[in-house]
């Protein structure tokens, strides 16, 4: 089995803002790096397809909530690499599929909805053998796909990038993928990340131990802002909507609104008030998820254009 992933390209976003401060910002475009499977989630499925496929597994299970590009990416992998899916999905079925879970039903996953009390426990010894007394044999990757063979692919986000720089921006569900990036950084410039959750402080020490299990290793060139989560997971304000409408405007560049639009206006935010000296060079990694759009447009009516 093959998957080869052409480097995605680096382009440079012009803004009288960045003219002002004296600021070159460059977007690494993830959302491109692969037609079917946008962004960071195609990095993080690369080696557990792989292993899945070297320990001959015919099947992935992998958990996730109703709108996760998690769960779209594993679907759509899934068809494309020739391996039945499995997505255990948080909470109780609707009525109604929404745009994710209909996608991933159209390559073929099937969906096993678990309560959330018992979603919270979902790697017990006891949820696994019940999943497994239920589905047979499968190959496990975990909620937002996060491991040490999904920080592996994530390096390489650094192997592409052939610009210079003085730092790396990523915005942070679990982590994995600014684990990823500053396993790659090894030591050299300087990775921010941006959580996307309320409270996302409590990261550091995830992400930590992600890049000690892969690597053995402790970086310090790094850190996380965590004010600019709008709210928390899925929350937004009429400023987030906006910045991203304009963004596209203006850029040509659609950002989505519960990962890339929080980071990328938080970024912004940084570059007015002066955060960064003059002449700093960023690369913000697009980290992809423009699946989301339908079901956020779908929930809260059309925001995103
Ligand atoms: C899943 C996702 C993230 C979060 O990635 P982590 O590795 O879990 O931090 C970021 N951006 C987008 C677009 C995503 O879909």
């Amino acid at each position: 089995m093959k998957i080869a992933l052409q480097p995605s390209p680096v382009q440079e976003i012009r803004d009288d803002l960045l003219t002002e401060k004296n600021i070159r910002l460059f977007i690494k475009r993830d959302d491109l790096l692969h037609a079917r499977i946008s962004g960071n989630k195609i990095r993080k499925l690369k080696y557990n397809l792989l292993q899945a496929h070297s320990e001959n597994h015919h099947t992935l299970l992998t958990f996730g909530g109703a709108y996760s590009n998690h769960i779209y990416a594993v679907a759509a992998a899934g068809e494309i690499y020739g391996f039945k899916t499995i997505g255990v999905i948080r909470g109780e079925p609707y009525p109604d599929l929404n745009p994710t879970l209909k996608f991933a039903i159209s390559k073929g996953m099937y969906l096993h909805y678990i309560s959330r009390s018992k979603y919270k426990n979902k790697y017990s010894a006891g949820s696994v053998s019940e999943l497994k007394e239920m589905f047979g044999l499968f190959y496990m990757i975990p909620e937002g796909g996060t491991n040490s063979l999904a920080l592996k692919g994530c390096t390489e986000i650094i192997d592409e990038i052939d610009i210079s720089y003085d730092y790396i921006t990523s915005c942070c569900g679990t982590g994995g993928t600014l684990g990823g990036i500053i396993a790659g950084l090894n030591g050299s410039q300087r990775a921010i990340g941006f959580p996307v959750l309320k409270g996302g402080a409590y990261l550091r020490k995830e992400i930590q131990d992600y890049i000690k299990k892969y690597k053995d290793k402790v970086y310090l060139n790094w850190h996380l802002v965590t004010d600019y989560h709008y709210g928390g997971y899925a929350k937004y304000s009429k400023e987030l909507v906006e910045f991203i409408n304009e963004f596209k405007r203006r850029q040509g560049i659609p950002l989505d609104p519960i990962y890339t639009g929080k980071m990328m206006s938080g970024l912004y935010d940084l570059i007015r008030k002066n955060e960064f000296r003059k002449g700093t060079r960023i690369v913000a990694v697009h980290t992809g998820g423009l699946q989301g759009i339908d079901g956020f447009n779908e929930r809260f009516g059309n925001l995103i254009e």
